[in-house]
């Protein structure tokens, strides 16, 4: 667990936001409160014979603007305020990127490294059989996070549609394609991530083949991230992971390293000259992309950090005195909620296509995502010129108002 709590950063936020948001006072106090978290308890027997109880959450948020959508993360550090303050940036990014859904988000308490993919298989489906009264296509829509993917979306929709009699594909999203899942899907946060770092070259009037950029964590979203932002001609010149990272001021050859990792290797053991997490957070680049975890940009980090520009593709990875202090220093940093929105765009088109029993091309998948990504760009710039004082707050103050119109259209019941 981290020491600042996410669900506190979180509302630090909205209270940001709120004098630049026209949302009244009533509803406003409504949007920081979560609508329900259900907690779980998951007894499984190990394949080491050993019987071991986990604990699992589930949070809905906000559903004014549709049914809850949000991921779930397996990790020795979630707790309920984590996956709390997770289901609530999940509101504030569906709102913000204007899909029709609300928030959530979910998490059990594991240490996946320690456990067989027996294991993790049925911690899944029991997981799932806790959570199931909850989700659904029409309710509650799950989807991947940290230490989970299209292997976890297929046994959640497998326990699912065991117990409702027949197949269910809208019940997640993020599944494999060939049980209903979406083209683009696996990749969709990195591009979503590049996509956003070019916009925003692009606004700051510089070319991004000439950037050099690091990146933390190099799992689903920091390795596609790292190769789409290669592809487009920028140098990533350091990436890491849990285990530390590698450092090439000419350009790391990300396609070897994305092959060393999905072969089972950690960064650290990659060849190059090694460079720590702590090194790499502080490292003289133009682009910093966290990609990792909550908090991982803290004050200290802020005072030294040396990047023209951060991008969060992680939720959270900035502590709110780094924030402030990168706000003080005129560091643009691009918002969680704008910069890693490509994960949930796709995850939208996904169920969709699952609604229409029908599957839609790559290309149709990836301009979609691009264009609702670059409108969303210019309204948050738009609004940010309009006297919002930095991309965050403008953000937020979009995403706040269009919940709140949703709160004032249905009312208040009873
Ligand atoms: P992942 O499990 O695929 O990868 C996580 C990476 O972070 C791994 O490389 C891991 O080694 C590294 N890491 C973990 N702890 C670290 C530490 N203390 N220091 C440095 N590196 C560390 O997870 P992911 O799906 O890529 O998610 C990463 C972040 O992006 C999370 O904040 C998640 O909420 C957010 N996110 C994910 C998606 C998605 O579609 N998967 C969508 C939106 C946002």
């Amino acid at each position: 667990m981290s020491e600042i709590d996410p669900f506190e950063n979180m509302l630090a936020q909205m209270d940001r936001a709120e004098p630049y948001a026209d949302v009244g006072p009533g509803v406003f106090e409504r949007l920081k409160h979560p609508e329900r978290t259900l907690k779980v308890t998951l007894p499984i027997e190990l394949d080491s014979g050993d019987t071991a109880v986990f604990e699992g959450y589930r949070c809905q948020f906000d559903s004014a603007r549709g049914p809850y959508k949000g991921g779930v993360r397996y990790h020795p550090g979630v707790t309920m305020s984590e996956v709390e303050a997770l289901a609530g940036w999940m509101t504030w990014k569906t709102a913000l990127v204007d899909l029709p859904y609300g928030g959530a988000k979910g998490g059990v308490v594991c240490n996946p490294t320690e456990l067989t993919d027996n294991d993790i298989e049925n911690i899944t489906r029991r997981y799932t059989e806790g959570i199931r009264r909850m989700i659904g296509p029409e309710t509650d829509v799950p989807a991947p996070d940290m230490n989970t993917g299209p292997q976890t979306m297929a046994w959640m929709m497998d326990t699912y549609s065991m117990y409702k009699g027949y197949t269910v594909p809208g019940v997640v999203t993020g599944k494999p394609p060939e049980i209903g899942g979406t083209l683009g899907r696996v990749e969709a946060t990195g591009r979503g991530v590049a996509i956003v770092t070019e916009q925003t070259f692009d606004y700051l009037g510089r070319r991004l083949d000439d950037a050099s950029i690091a990146v933390q964590g190099f799992g689903n979203v920091g390795s596609h991230a790292a190769r789409f932002l290669d592809d487009m001609g920028a140098d990533v010149v350091a990436v890491s992971d849990v285990s530390g990272g590698v450092y090439d001021p000419d350009g790391l050859p990300v396609e070897s390293l994305v092959s060393h990792v999905r072969d089972g290797n950690m960064l650290s053991d990659a060849a190059g000259e090694s460079i720590s997490n702590d090194e790499l957070l502080r490292a003289d680049v133009d682009v910093l992309i966290p990609a990792a975890l909550e908090n991982a940009v803290t004050e200290a980090v802020a005072t030294d950090l040396r990047a023209d520009v951060v991008v969060e593709a992680a939720n959270g990875p900035l502590t709110p005195d780094a924030d402030r202090i990168l706000r003080e220093r005129d560091v643009p940093v691009v918002p969680d909620i704008l910069a890693n929105a490509g994960g949930v765009i796709v995850s939208y088109l996904e169920w969709v296509q699952n609604t229409q029993e029908y599957a839609w091309t790559l290309e149709e998948v990836n301009s979609d995502l691009r264009e609702r990504l670059t409108d969303t760009f210019d309204a948050v710039v738009s609004r940010h010129e309009e006297g919002v004082p930095d991309l965050r707050t403008a953000a937020y103050a979009i995403a706040l108002e269009r919940t709140a119109t949703a709160h004032d259209f249905r009312g208040l019941f009873p």
